[in-house]
């Protein structure tokens, strides 16, 4: 059992490290090394999506490579800017499943609750890109309609937080947030998706320890982490104090192109994520979203990947491979 004295490894509290994040790509190229001349960089508000990159994130990169699969999860290139074919600005078709702002749902039992506009990190692959998030963030008012949506629906057992990245709002704001949604009897179970715990571990304090160990509801939180590499000795010790709260880990990844789409990368993710308490969950192929086709990979390939790392892997360690086809009632399963 890990104590929270032990927590004292945060040298600085998290949202100082968001606010020092780098915003800009010759900041972040000087900062690993990189030169200009040796990748197509461009400034993110070239492709109406601002460079973020946290410092624990970023200090994973290796200095000097212009490759590293860090490194281009986060860096805009000039290939933002291609457009490409069949590339929507809303390819999951969320509006349609909006029954009132800040909710969407979508599957049976389950709804997404959007918490937070923003994220901590802006990964350039990502199909949340083109959202209007000012329209979805949980104001007060929005939030007594989502809790009365959320009562009203005796189907629906678990309450997914998402965003953007929920992890954002602050302590006191998501104990409210949980407080409240504790009191629908017919929700059993919070499940949390969130980036933070790799990107920033430091968001994983104390207080947010306690909240969710003594809350009645079954916790699952379902990291983001896409390469072995993003794994260090921080995001093992979050990860440690929340199990030690009894919360349950899962971890889904996208596949992408010239970052994680070979079988080893994904063998040593599945392994590097269970010795840290976590387990694979969803491998998810890209989303056709404008702006990212060069993540990209033919299906064939992903398939091939992923039948390799089956039979590589025990069971348990193989994440689901999955799409999401609008319209669909869950996610579907790619084989
Ligand atoms: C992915 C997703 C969920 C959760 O699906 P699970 O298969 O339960 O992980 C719920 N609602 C929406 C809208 C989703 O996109
Ligand atoms: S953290 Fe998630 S929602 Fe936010 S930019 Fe990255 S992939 Fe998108």
């Amino acid at each position: 059992m890990i104590s929270h004295t032990s927590l004292q490894w945060q040298s600085s509290d998290w949202q100082s490290i968001l606010q020092s994040a780098i915003r800009h790509s010759t900041e972040l190229l000087q900062a690993v090394g990189v030169s200009p001349n040796s990748v197509t960089a461009i400034t993110g508000e070239a492709s109406g999506f601002p460079i973020l990159a946290p410092k624990p994130f970023v200090s994973r990169i290796e200095y000097g490579n212009p490759q590293d699969p860090l490194l281009l999860q986060v860096l805009a290139l000039k290939e933002e800017m291609t457009p490409n074919q069949g590339g929507m600005t809303d390819p999951l078709e969320e509006k349609r499943f909006t029954p009132v702002p800040g909710i969407i749902h979508k599957y049976f039992g389950r709804v997404l609750l959007m918490t937070s506009g923003s994220c901590a990190v802006n990964c350039r692959y990502c199909f949340r890109r083109h959202n209007d998030y000012g329209s979805n963030i949980l104001t007060p008012a929005r939030l007594t309609d989502a809790l009365a949506y959320l009562r009203s629906q005796t189907d629906v057992t678990e309450v997914i937080l998402s965003g953007g990245d929920p992890l954002l709002t602050s302590d006191r704001k998501l104990s409210e947030l949980i407080n409240q949604l504790e009191t629908i009897p017919h929700i059993q179970r919070l499940r949390i998706h969130t980036r933070l715990p790799i990107v920033i571990p430091q968001r994983i304090t104390p207080e947010l320890c306690e909240q969710l160990g003594r809350s009645r509801f079954q916790v699952t939180i379902v990291v983001h982490c896409n390469h072995p590499q993003e794994i260090d000795a921080e995001v093992g010790l979050a990860m440690a104090h929340l199990n030690a709260q009894g919360v349950t880990l899962l971890n889904q990844s996208v596949l992408l192109k010239n970052i994680n789409n070979s079988a080893e990368t994904l063998e040593a993710l599945s392994v590097e994520l269970f010795r840290i308490g976590v387990l694979p969950y969803y491998l998810h192929t890209l989303d056709p979203v404008q702006g990212a086709a060069h993540f990209y990979q033919p299906l064939s390939d992903s398939k091939r990947v992923h039948q390799t790392l089956q039979a590589r892997l025990p069971g348990y360690l193989v994440p689901k491979l999955v799409s999401e086809i609008p319209g669909s009632a869950s996610k579907t399963l790619i084989y």
